[in-house]
């Protein structure tokens, strides 16, 4: 899948993101969050948006984590515009910088031992300072290295400023300082060569000519470090833009506890992606007070302006009502197409009636996908009669004299549909001076098995004249 970055001119302006996952899971919710940022971030400005897998920790790393990561920003149509790109195919370019930064002097290797560091951190502990490397290695004007140990393989360290601040304007939180004091000569090769976690994203940020980063606030800490190498490599900064955690609903951190947090498990539970999009929108970021609106309209309103610097609320309920408003909404053959295949999972046929009426049905009621299925296998369900003590209790020598006038009357009709048979349904209860139930239990019982069902005439006009005949036939 390895695909050659693309060659970029130096002058481009254009807006420039990505996403830049680590393939250790599922897609989370916060991740799909962070993805819908970005994309709608560089589809506001007509920029570019980037899919970058950072599988470089070989432990944790799993082809499926990246198959559900792809599977999930496909199910919610945020198709990268460039990439794929995995830095595990990118060693080479990672080696080639960490050589000529050690040529340029901006890096350095450092022989110390494992125990070394160790005596290093304990003694800045007692003196009541941060742990940190304390600079054996790193190389001065006029200062005299020690002698490199025998049959040790050093790591690569990067020379950090010993002083000064590293200052950002972040999109999200404003001005965020740290004393370079504070930032130790980070490791960004280790003894066999690998290169590490926080200069990896910056080759990449580098090499993709990334011009805003939006990410989880979790990255604060790695922000400064990661400029100090961009400017030590010449390169320009990107913008960026630590966004809040999202919450449960109990105001802790979001996971498994609260439910699904995979996104993908929400295709599952009948969502929409149309409605999770508009949903995982309004979690940190809004537009006055819009809560619902289509994808083309976020992209116009996207503006990190609006994002929020507290953390957002998990919110089911609410996902609940965003997507029962799009079940509502969507074309009653569109609904079908995306309910046909849990019809069919459930072991039920959607050609058994048409599923397009069925959906005008019961759109109006429905939250999910899945409830929507659940109703249409009133229709689809292979044919089940009643439950025999039912059918004790209600179909009686009356019942019976009731459901053959409704077929007689019912037979002769031109047109069947709703109205008509509503029309039958009444003259058969003015004629025998009966309440509906008295009619409606027996009918919906002989026709669908069932006691509860929506309104019987519409449920009698969808199953179509031929198959409400027949049953009423053999009850
Ligand atoms: N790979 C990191 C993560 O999944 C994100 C790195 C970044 O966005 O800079 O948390």
């Amino acid at each position: 899948m390895q695909k050659p970055l693309p060659i970029m001119t130096k002058s481009s302006t254009a807006v420039r993101t990505r996403f830049a996952p680590s393939p250790t899971g599922y897609l989370h919710l916060g991740g799909a969050r962070t993805a819908l940022f970005s994309w709608a971030y560089a589809r506001h400005h007509q920029g570019v948006f980037i899919l970058r897998i950072e599988d470089t920790d070989l432990e944790r790393s799993t082809p499926e984590a990246v198959q559900a990561i792809l599977d999930g920003m496909a199910w919610l149509n945020m198709t990268p515009d460039e990439g794929p790109f995995y830095q595990m195919q990118r060693m080479d370019r990672y080696r080639e910088v960490v050589a000529q930064m050690l040529e340029q002097g901006t890096a350095y290797y450092c022989y110390s031992s494992r125990e070394e560091i160790e005596a290093m951190r304990e003694k800045a502990r007692t003196l009541g300072l941060k742990p940190r490397y304390d600079g054996t290695w790193r190389p001065e004007p006029g200062k005299t290295l020690p002698a490199i140990p025998a049959d040790r393989q050093p790591v690569v360290r990067f020379r950090n400023p010993i002083d000064g601040v590293t200052t950002w304007n972040d999109m999200v939180k404003g001005p965020i300082s740290f004393d370079n004091t504070e930032l130790d000569d980070l490791i960004i090769a280790r003894p066999d060569g690998t290169p590490t976690y926080n200069f990896c994203v910056v080759i990449d940020d580098w090499d993709m000519k990334i011009t805003h980063v939006l990410r989880g606030d979790d990255h604060v800490n790695n922000t400064p470090r990661q400029i100090n190498i961009l400017r030590a490599l010449g390169a320009d900064l990107p913008e960026y833009g630590h966004l809040p955690m999202i919450l449960g609903p109990d105001g802790e951190k979001l996971s498994k506890r609260h439910g699904a947090v995979s996104v993908i498990d929400y295709d599952t539970q009948g969502y929409l992606p149309e409605a999770m999009i508009n949903y995982l929108a309004r979690l940190g970021w809004s537009h006055g007070n819009d809560e619902l609106f289509t994808r083309e309209q976020l992209v116009e309103w996207f503006d990190t302006r609006n994002l929020s610097k507290s953390a957002a609320q998990w919110d089911p309920k609410k996902l609940n009502w965003v997507n029962a408003h799009y079940i509502k909404s969507m074309d009653n053959s569109d609904l079908a197409s995306r309910v046909a295949p849990r019809i069919l999972a459930q072991g039920g046929n959607p050609q058994a009636a048409d599923l397009a009426a069925i959906m005008g049905l019961l759109k109006d009621r429905a939250e999910t996908l899945n409830q929507l299925a659940d109703g249409a296998m009133l229709f689809c369900a292979p044919w089940a009669p009643a439950d025999s003590d039912l059918l004790a209790e209600h179909m009686d020598e009356q019942a019976v004299t009731l459901l053959a006038d409704f077929a007689t009357q019912a037979a002769e009709l031109a047109d069947w549909n709703t109205d008509a048979l509503d029309g039958v349904i009444k003259s058969v209860l003015a004629k025998h001076t009966v309440k509906m139930p008295k009619l409606a239990i027996p009918l919906r019982l002989a026709v669908t098995g069932q006691k509860q069902t929506p309104a019987i005439a519409t449920v009698l006009a969808i199953l179509g004249r031929d198959l409400v005949l027949q049953r009423l036939q053999a009850a």
